[in-house]
């Protein structure tokens, strides 16, 4: 069987579709995407069934989920793009604040870049150095702006999000998870503006 397929079970009338993915996992894991795709992984030997029954059991909170990102998207797409020199000043500034946390670990400047997107606020090309950024950054808060370019440059010292990533999150910026919820719920619409 292929390791990855795309499923669907019945819920309240219409059909929650999800991509299962089968690997070495204890039990079952379902998660939303920041895109509204559903994600389940599962051990090889667990039947569809089972799995399906699972998926269908958290029809709710796939739902609640997707409406909620799905507001998320319509509150950062109706922001005007910003100007894009203003745009990467500050992010620029807020690099400059950051990078310093990091040169203990021979973290050197990376390029920045901008981007619009919808599904993610950053990523880390590590290999060869570059940081994209969300422009819709540009309307939220600075401690939100400074979360995502610490978490993105902190992924110089640990591409991937194992323990050694969010312990040095911890060490340099005590409050990240504060600020990664503060953010969430910037972009679900509670925030105010910057
Ligand atoms: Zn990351």
């Amino acid at each position: 069987m292929a390791a990855i397929t795309q499923r669907a079970v019945p819920f309240e009338g219409g059909q929650i579709v999800y991509t299962l993915e089968r690997k070495q996992v204890k039990n079952l894991n379902l998660r939303v995407r920041r895109d509204g795709g559903v994600y389940v992984s599962a051990h090889p030997r667990m039947s569809l069934r089972t799995i399906d029954a699972f998926v269908s059991g958290r029809g709710a909170f796939v739902r609640a989920a997707q409406d909620r990102l799905a507001r998320q998207r319509r509150q950062t797409e109706a922001l005007p793009p910003p100007p894009r020199e203003e745009c990467l000043a500050l992010f620029s500034d807020s690099l400059a604040g950051q990078l310093p946390l990091l040169a203990p670990y021979g973290v050197r400047r990376p390029r920045l870049r901008l981007r619009e997107m919808t599904s993610r606020w950053g990523s880390c090309a590590w290999k060869s150095g570059v940081i994209t950024l969300n422009t819709r950054l540009f309307y939220a808060p600075r401690p939100c702006l400074d979360y995502v370019v610490l978490h993105e440059l902190c992924h110089l010292v640990h591409p991937d999000h194992g323990p050694g990533f969010h312990s040095l999150m911890g060490a340099l910026m005590p409050d990240y998870k504060h600020r990664k919820r503060l953010l969430e719920r910037w972009a679900d619409g509670e925030g105010g503006a910057r």
